[in-house]
């Protein structure tokens, strides 16, 4: 993706551990790698089309004036957030904020912490049995549109479908979201299960009722397996109650191990059920 860069825009402000720091105040120097698509400013020739670089340093600076970290980390991870938010138009930035004056008894140009942050295309299947299904996913979908750090969402028609793997239950409703996001895979995880223990989740039974199950299927396309997080998730060829929802939204999402379309994972997975009742 294109990208605007700001390089060494100078900044008087508060942030530091130190009384001194937080009383007196001193230069900070933020440099930004804004990631975005500059095709449409660059054919029209006008600043409506274009992410205003102007702007954008007016908000930086306003930004670190206005409030009071402790931590480098701290003032770069949330004026990056921020920035996020207030220009849509960027999808990811590079950002770092530099303190040539840091309390360091030495000679030394500055010091720096440099992060990069973006919106992530994800998305998550949904899962109810238990109680009033569609209200569970309802409301799990509604708090999710409420989080500022998810965007864009879509979410699929609820479909009614046999229990999966062998535990005799209630049938289930089933979908899937699409959401643009800024948290990390484990972020995301944890806000997910958050969202399941509103909705009194209790872990009985592996596979067995449940009143919301939210399972991350893709994170980009991105190939991870971790203790206790693994992308994509690894058992959706096998479940038409994920493929079906997921080809409703986006027929055509590569799948990055398998290498196929979600359309073709979905007319596989058709074909190996007809075959089998044949
Ligand atoms: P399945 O994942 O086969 O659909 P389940 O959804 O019933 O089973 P849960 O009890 O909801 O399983 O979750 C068990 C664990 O799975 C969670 O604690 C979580 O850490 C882990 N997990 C691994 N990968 C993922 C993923 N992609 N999305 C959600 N949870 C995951
Ligand atoms: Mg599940
Ligand atoms: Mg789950």
């Amino acid at each position: 993706m294109d990208q605007i860069r700001i390089k060494n825009l100078k900044i008087f402000a508060y942030h530091g551990v130190y009384e001194q720091e937080k009383e007196q105040g001193q230069n900070f120097v933020v440099n930004a790698v804004l990631h975005t698509d500059t095709e449409r400013a660059g054919e029209s020739d006008r600043i409506a089309d274009a992410v205003d670089y102007g702007a954008v340093c007016l908000f930086i600076d306003e930004y670190l004036r206005e409030n009071r970290f402790d931590l480098l980390e701290a003032v770069t991870r949330n004026a990056a957030r921020e920035l996020l938010f207030a220009f849509p138009a960027v999808k990811r930035v590079e950002f770092e904020v530099e303190k040539p004056n840091a309390p360091i008894p030495l000679r030394f140009e500055s010091v720096s912490v440099r992060i990069e942050m973006g919106w992530h295309r994800v998305f998550v299947a949904l899962g109810s049995n238990m109680g009033d299904r569609l209200q569970y996913l309802e409301r799990a979908v509604s708090d999710l549109q409420e989080d500022p750090c998810l965007k864009n969402i879509r979410v699929s028609d609820y479909i009614e479908t046999a229990p999966y793997g062998g535990v005799e239950q209630e049938d289930f409703l089933n979908g899937v979201l699409e959401a643009e996001t800024l948290y990390s895979p484990r972020e995301l995880l944890e806000r997910l299960q958050k969202e399941e223990q509103l909705a009194e989740r209790k872990r009985e039974i592996r596979w067995g009722p449940r009143t919301l199950d939210l399972d991350i299927l893709f994170y980009d396309d991105l190939v991870l397996a971790e203790e206790g997080l693994i992308l994509p998730h690894p058992d959706m060829r096998n479940r038409k109650f994920v493929l079906e929802p997921l080809a409703e939204l986006a027929p055509f999402f590569v799948h990055p191990v398998y290498r196929t379309t979600v359309s073709e994972l979905l007319r596989e997975l058709d074909e190996a059920d007809s075959a089998e009742q044949a």
